[in-house]
């Protein structure tokens, strides 16, 4: 069998603006249109954040609702991953409330608290790690722990041990997110060293690294992980024209090496997802 990569994008997230790049997807609308291109680009899984009507961040359980009933409608098989972080005024319950309702095949789970961009506090609380893992388990949900400092690895060895997190873990290496690990090629190789051998991963440099990151990943067997909640310019001083400009580089790199860009069908083999998330 091909070595497949799974291609994850992540399309909105919660902070770039259209300020920024106007190519960002804030509207459900938007954001659905954006992952059916990203999806016919290569993309297996989409990651994704709402905003409000101000093109903030929110949790709102409808707005999530909306853009996932938009892409189911457009009759694409992509893996639907929800962030349950994000908003400021996000409270234990809203960030759990859509993952509830809509039962994605994947959702976000932070490995533990950091300041977050010299901002403020992105809190996860032992009480909430626990409460968020069980609810996936309750609901069938495979958490995408998101790793940012090497702490947060032992930090998530500790909920396997104690059973809120279920072997084989899938990890989401984020390197330059300003708080946690700078995006370089050591740390990339000391995160990866650090994970467990039945686990799956998938890694993004934010920043000028994000090539060489996405680079090294290959190179050392993880997924990929593209899009504007990442990096909202393409190249050094070029703003992205849309996330499936980010897709189709990754899927061509993945060609390139001799390896085949995975399908939500194949994704869903690697990762050990059990159903198709069902929401209408
Ligand atoms: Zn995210």
């Amino acid at each position: 069998m091909m070595d497949q990569r799974i291609i994850t994008v992540a399309p909105t997230g919660a902070w770039p603006t259209k300020r920024e790049n106007p190519n960002v997807p804030m509207t459900p609308q938007e954001i659905a249109e954006d992952v059916e291109a990203c999806y016919h680009a290569g993309a297996a899984i989409c990651h994704l954040h709402m905003r409000d009507e101000y093109g903030l961040p929110t949790m709102d359980a409808a707005r999530f609702e909306e853009a996932v009933r938009l892409i189911k409608k457009s009759g694409i098989d992509i893996i639907i991953n929800l962030s349950t972080s994000g908003a400021l005024d996000a409270t234990d319950e809203t960030r759990q409330a859509h993952i509830r309702s809509i039962r994605p095949e994947m959702a976000s789970y932070n490995a533990g608290t950091m300041n977050w961009m010299h901002r403020f506090v992105f809190l996860n609380t032992p009480d909430f790690m626990e409460e968020l893992g069980r609810t996936m388990l309750e609901c069938g949900i495979k958490p995408e722990v998101e790793i940012f400092d090497a702490g947060m690895v032992y930090n998530a060895a500790h909920y396997v041990e104690t059973g809120v997190l279920q072997a084989p873990v899938h990890y989401q290496l984020v390197l330059g997110a300003a708080g946690g690990m700078k995006a370089t090629i050591d740390n990339l190789l000391f995160l990866k060293n650090l994970l467990p051998a039945d686990a799956t991963w998938s890694a993004f440099g934010i920043g000028r690294a994000h090539v060489p990151v996405m680079l090294t990943t290959l190179a050392l067997g993880g997924h990929l992980r593209v899009g504007m909640e990442d990096n909202v310019y393409f190249a050094a001083g070029e703003l992205a024209e849309s996330n499936a400009q980010f897709v189709r580089r990754a899927a061509a790199l993945i060609e390139h090496a001799g390896m085949k860009v995975a399908t939500p069908e194949e994704a869903r083999e690697i990762l050990g997802l059990e159903r198709v998330c069902s929401f209408e």
